[in-house]
């Protein structure tokens, strides 16, 4: 198939086009590797700092409550033997507020569920009748809780650890508790205790009570609502209210990391969280910094690619453009490497072949086969190039006299023989430049440069003399005719040879072997 001239690639061009194609395989296949394993190693350790986060974050819920418990405690004991005296209870409700900045207020309640005091004293609770499910919870079970988050008749969402109050008598009486009310919207204890420890923004906390309410959120965007079977979050918490910490994939809606733990000595539940597209986002980024810092050397690996395609190319190129242009000089060229240096040697051999299978075909096209002399070709390339050198000549044109009569009496082979004798006596008598060619048949045409018309007649009858008095066996004698004429320049080359035959013309009319002059 044959190629458009456009789409015929260089040798450069191909190395570097293939070994682009291969970086290119190599860059994306490693593209895909690394995005599934940095993907695989980025998922795992979220999960893992997810679950410890979460375990960390439940130790600190876990603590804080029982500080809160303590200090509830502390007052509920204070008040024992006090209750009645409002001063003191109003007392105790502000230090409580005030000076553990637990909560965001404080309500003491007897145990008919009628809140007897409260700090501050402008949240207006006094002399209202709990009838929350948590009030109830701890006036009939006279011991520490941790109730469920509820609405308070002021409207708060609020979460009430409380503390029985006993009396200090024997046996002891219930009199009523001190209860701690967190606002869980808002500035609160938990939200600036977890809110301290956040460990990234990419990452989610809640905490969750047990009835699955939203008790903290790092995003806020939660907080009151309760977490149900369709929630993303539901399994985790499943299994942290078993009591179980670990970490997990939720698919339900956009995957989410989970780490889970369980709040100690109570059914609450801490979960952390982000999104798995984040991790995914950041481990494309990563694979695209790597890209990115890894494209200069890219780039310089493509460069010296091209730099060194070049110089394997260059000794093949420079052999192509010599063979176009029929340069036949091969030394010089750079083949460095043993494919080239064979390319090399072999296209010399050829080309010098070549050169002297053209040189033999030359001269045999210019040689006469019979003497070994010029033909008439090679007379044509003589004149040619003495007409170019504009270098003056005599013509001799010879003819064999009766040489019809010595083939019919001795042979045709006789006769060859008689003709390439004169060829050999002809060479020998002229001079090492002039040119004696074999014209057809029996005759012969001398150009000799240089000779004025006198000496070339000298020439001519030496010549004919010599001839004359050769042996030719088995003929004996041989005799030739000769006419001699001049180029000088100035007319045709042909007048000059026509004057020559002219001249032998006349010489065989005269009587044959003589030597006649043309009229110049
Ligand atoms: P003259 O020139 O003196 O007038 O007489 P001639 O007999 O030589 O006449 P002509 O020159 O016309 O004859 C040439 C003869 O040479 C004719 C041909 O048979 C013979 N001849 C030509 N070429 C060769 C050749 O290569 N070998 C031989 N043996 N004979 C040749
Ligand atoms: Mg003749
Ligand atoms: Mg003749």
């Amino acid at each position: 198939m044959r190629l458009p001239r456009l789409f015929i690639l260089d040798l450069r061009q191909v190395i570097l086009g293939f070994t682009l194609l291969l970086v290119l395989i190599t860059l994306a296949n490693q593209f895909v590797i690394s995005d599934r394993v940095y993907t695989q190693q980025a998922m795992t350790q979220s999960l893992e700092a997810n679950r410890a986060y979460a375990g960390k974050l439940a130790d600190i819920t876990s603590q804080f409550i029982q500080s809160l418990q303590m200090q509830l405690s502390y007052s509920a004991k204070s008040l024992s033997g006090d209750l009645d005296n409002a001063a003191r209870r109003e007392q105790e409700a502000q230090r409580l507020l005030s000076q553990t900045q637990s909560f965001n207020s404080v309500v003491i309640v007897d145990r008919r569920g009628e809140v007897i005091s409260a700090a501050p004293e402008q949240l207006g609770a006094v002399g209202i009748i709990l009838h929350a499910s948590a009030t109830k919870q701890s006036l009939m079970v006279p011991q520490a809780m941790m109730p469920q988050p509820y609405v308070s008749p002021l409207g708060n969402l609020v979460v009430s650890p409380s503390h029985p109050i006993m009396s200090d008598t024997e046996p002891q009486r219930y009199l009523g508790y001190i209860s701690g009310n967190i606002y869980l919207h808002g500035n609160n204890i938990l939200s600036r205790l977890l809110g301290t420890h956040f460990h990234g923004a990419e990452a989610r906390i809640m905490v969750l009570s047990e009835n699955g309410a939203v008790v903290y959120d790092s995003q806020s965007r939660q907080i009151g609502m309760t977490v149900g079977e369709m929630h993303p979050l539901w399994d985790a918490f499943m299994q942290a209210q078993a009591g179980q910490s670990g970490a997990m994939v939720s698919t339900q809606g956009s995957a989410q990391l989970i780490g889970y733990a369980p709040v100690k000595d109570m059914r609450w539940v801490v979960l952390v969280s982000s999104a798995q597209q984040h991790v995914v986002n950041s481990v494309g980024n990563t694979i695209g910094n790597l890209m990115e810092k890894g494209a200069p050397v890219t780039l310089i690996t493509l460069l010296a690619i091209w730099l060194l395609a070049g110089t394997i190319s260059a000794p093949l190129q420079i052999l192509a453009q010599r063979v176009r242009d029929n340069d036949k000089t091969f030394n010089d060229i750079p083949a460095w490497y043993a494919e080239a240096k064979t390319l090399k040697r072999a296209i010399a051999a050829y080309s010098h072949e070549q050169l002297q299978r053209i040189s033999a075909l030359n001269l045999a096209s210019n040689t006469d086969p019979l003497t070994g002399i010029g033909n008439r070709r090679y007379l044509q390339t003589c004149l040619d190039s003495m007409r170019e050198q504009g270098q003056t000549f005599a013509v001799l044109a010879l003819d064999i006299d009766h040489f019809k009569c010595i083939n019919d009496r001795f042979g045709h082979d006789v006769g060859d023989q008689v003709i390439k004798t004169l060829a050999r006596l002809l060479k020998l008598g002229c001079r090492e430049y002039d040119y004696v060619c074999r014209s057809g048949g029996e005759e012969f045409m001398l150009l000799l440069p240089g000779l004025d018309i006198d000496r070339a007649q000298e020439l001519a009858d030496r010549l004919r003399q010599q001839v004359a008095e050769h042996s030719f066996k088995p003929v004996t004698q041989v005799t030739v005719s000769v006419g001699v004429s001049l180029w000088q320049g100035g007319v045709e080359l042909k007048a000059a040879l026509k004057a020559a035959d002219n001249a032998l013309y006349k010489a065989k009319n005269n009587g044959r072997n003589r030597t006649e002059v043309a009229e110049l």
